[in-house]
């Protein structure tokens, strides 16, 4: 994943009022600070948010890669509720290369924000550092990592890649399981 890549098709394909209000209905709350639909299922309905860096009001928000999709929050959910999140800590603790894979994506994560406020003009400076999901080193929170798997693409992210897999039977961007809002494909 080249940054500049996914920052110019990004900026390109902005959210549009019909994204917005799907996505007002995913998240049962307007979507703040939305740029654009980061990914999305094989329907077109938005399944991860791109978010810009400071909020209206002066808000910082770390999590540029936001999970939307009820469906795909529901399934990571139950992977952290059976203990996900310590398998992934110890992995990390005893797997040098996987612990840096997750630094490279720690990395990718800072990069890309970092190209997204400059070219929104976003001040970055109480979110420096800061990534999402406990990277570099923990795991903290699964939705922020498949958030980052489902934007940027299998190969960066080691551990929202393995969850993404876990889940396929609950949740695939390849198989639209939509259920609440799919006004496009009932289109
Ligand atoms: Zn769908």
């Amino acid at each position: 994943m080249k940054v500049e890549e996914l920052l110019d098709s990004v900026l390109k394909n902005p959210a549009t009022p019909e994204d917005v209000d799907t996505v007002t209905k995913q998240l049962g709350r307007y979507p703040r600070g939305i740029v654009a639909v980061g990914a999305r299922c094989i329907c077109g309905n938005p399944l991860a948010v791109i978010t810009r860096p400071m909020l209206e009001g002066g808000v910082p928000f770390p999590t540029t890669c936001y999970l939307t999709s009820p469906e795909a929050v529901k399934a990571v959910s139950h992977v952290e509720a059976e203990g996900g999140m310590r398998i992934f800590n110890d992995s990390l603790a005893e797997d040098a290369n996987l612990a840096e894979q997750y630094q490279r994506a720690h990395e990718s994560y800072l990069s890309f924000r970092h190209a997204l406020a400059q070219r929104l003009g976003d001040d970055e400076s109480h979110i420096e550092g800061t990534s999402a999901g406990g990277m570099p080193v923990r795991v903290k929170c699964l939705h922020a990592l498949l958030a980052q798997s489902l934007v940027m693409g299998k190969g960066i992210n080691p551990i929202g890649d393995q969850v993404l897999t876990q889940i396929e039977d609950e949740f695939s961007p390849k198989v639209c399981r939509c259920a609440l809002y799919n006004d496009r494909s009932n289109n």
